[in-house]
């Protein structure tokens, strides 16, 4: 069983794993933007930042 979530970009259906975690990282079929699991039950997405970013380790 999975989750469905709307992609924050295009508002495409996106499909979330059941054992997905949050800060999970998933891609968007229909746009390709990568996105961020951001809460679990029920599931909520954000775009995830970009890989350039600093991540301020
Ligand atoms: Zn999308």
């Amino acid at each position: 069983m999975s989750a469905t979530s709307k992609c924050p970009e295009c508002d495409g259906d996106v499909a979330v794993g059941a054992d997905a975690v949050k800060g999970e990282i998933v891609s968007c079929p229909d746009c390709g933007a990568e996105l961020e699991v951001t809460a679990i039950g029920p599931v909520a997405l954000a775009l995830a930042p970009e890989a350039e970013e600093d991540w301020g380790e």
